[in-house]
């Protein structure tokens, strides 16, 4: 049987899909989280002999490589996995490819040091996943991997949406320009919404929301990325749980100046890790705590509410205007496939753009066409699943490398 491992590494966090392929069955996915911290928590569902099963444990787990090889102990341990030779390739999703990596590519020793060499562009992601991919290579030497890159999908962009409009030269010295991120995820959502409206990607203007913790939209016209609102760094776009998003520059001197610091790495902290739902709200960055909230009557609860939804309903107006219009608007991720009332609320004031919410196919978490029969934009909830679009570029990629094992 041959199976495919993906694997997502955050800096503190390895989440894991086993999949049964071809037929893309998950046969055991799991999450280890607070890496590094004291009470790591160890948490997968499996499926053994027949049945569903759970395990849970905590334990202090030091760093990446521990969690690792505790990993591999717990597949032969649970009878995941009875011999490492059956896992036929592991794909890596990675924050930054940068413009080096503009396709998920076969990872050698050369492409861990680039992932590493990225580094600037994704600080938390790009050094940590480079570590985990080597503990992964230390524990399978001879195993297929591929490195399934979270701006790929957005290398299509024209250059007049990926330049900012500063001196030519920072682009072509320093790399400097949008590269964007949740790519895969925008990718699968996009090919599903396809799927679902049963026809060709290829004919259609989608506009993909992609609002989880981090957020973000992509304008996806035949199936290739065309603009994306994150930027050379995830902070760029819409307001998320602790990221602003988009803010005028010259905030940054100012504020440093007025809170007396001396560091630009200490505005910029303040912009990843206390602004968005949690800088305006002052109550928490989880949607679920700001809708309560604003439901109780929270005055800034329902200022971060409205806010949120005003910057998605600012970019699905400025990519339909960049597409000359849009067949089909999809939501996904954490707050895209779960609050109904968010998307109800999103929809609605882009009824002049031909979109209306069917009440009672919204209140949904599953794959459904949510809008009214005979719109003329279709809304979609597509749930994502970045760990099956990276197995499947891990088969893609497998077919033409010989595999030692
Ligand atoms: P991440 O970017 O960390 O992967 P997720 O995609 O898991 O984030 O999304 C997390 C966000 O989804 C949080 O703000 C959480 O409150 C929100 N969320 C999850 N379930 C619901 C729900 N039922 N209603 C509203 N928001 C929800």
């Amino acid at each position: 049987m041959k199976k495919i491992l993906s694997v997502n590494a955050g800096s503190s966090s390895l989440k894991f899909q086993l999949f049964k392929m071809p037929n893309e069955k998950v046969i055991a996915k799991g999450l280890i989280e607070r890496i590094g911290l004291s009470h790591s928590i160890i948490s997968i569902a499996y499926h053994a002999d027949g049945e569903e099963k759970n395990f849970k444990q905590t334990k202090d787990i030091a760093n990446h490589e521990e969690a690792v090889d505790l990993l591999f102990k717990l597949f032969y341990i649970l009878s995941i996995v009875n011999d490492s030779s059956e896992i036929k390739g592991v794909g890596h999703r990675v924050a930054s490819g940068g413009e080096l990596f503009p396709d998920s590519v076969v990872i050698t020793e050369d492409v861990i040091d680039q992932i590493d060499s990225l580094g600037y562009l994704a600080p938390l992601h790009n050094p940590a996943q480079a570590k985990v991919i080597r503990s992964f290579k230390d524990v399978l030497p001879a195993t297929l991997m591929v490195a399934v890159f979270d701006t790929s999908f957005h290398a299509t962009l024209p250059s007049e949406n990926y330049l900012y409009s500063i001196p030519y030269e920072y682009y072509e010295k320093y790399g400097v320009r949008k590269y964007g991120f949740h790519g895969t995820s925008h990718s699968y959502v996009a090919k599903r919404a396809a799927e679902l409206l049963n026809r060709p990607i290829e004919d259609l203007k989608i506009v993909t929301c992609h609002l989880g913790n981090g957020a973000s939209v992509a304008a996806v016209e035949g199936g290739r990325s065309v603009d994306t609102s994150m930027g050379f760094t995830p902070l760029a776009g819409l307001t998320m749980g602790t990221r602003s998003g988009d803010v005028d520059p010259s905030i940054l001197p100012f504020l440093m100046e007025k809170l007396g610091l001396d560091e630009v790495d200490d505005m910029i902290a303040i912009l990843n890790n206390k602004s968005g739902l949690l800088g305006l709200s002052g109550i928490s960055s989880d949607m679920r705590d700001i809708e309560t909230a604003a439901v109780s009557g929270n005055v800034r609860a329902k200022l971060a509410l409205e806010i949120f939804v005003n910057r998605v309903q600012k970019y699905i107006g400025s990519y339909m205007a960049e597409m000359n219009g849009a067949d089909a608007v999809v939501f996904t991720a954490g707050i895209g496939e779960n609050s109904s009332s968010i998307r109800q609320a999103i929809v609605s004031g882009l009824s002049w753009f031909g979109m209306e919410i069917d009440e009672q196919r919204n209140d949904t978490r599953k794959e459904a066409i949510i809008s009214k029969k005979g719109a003329k934009v279709a809304v979609l909830n597509v749930p994502t699943n970045e760990e099956i679009e990276i197995a499947r570029q891990v088969e893609r990629l497998g077919e033409g490398v010989k595999i030692s094992n």
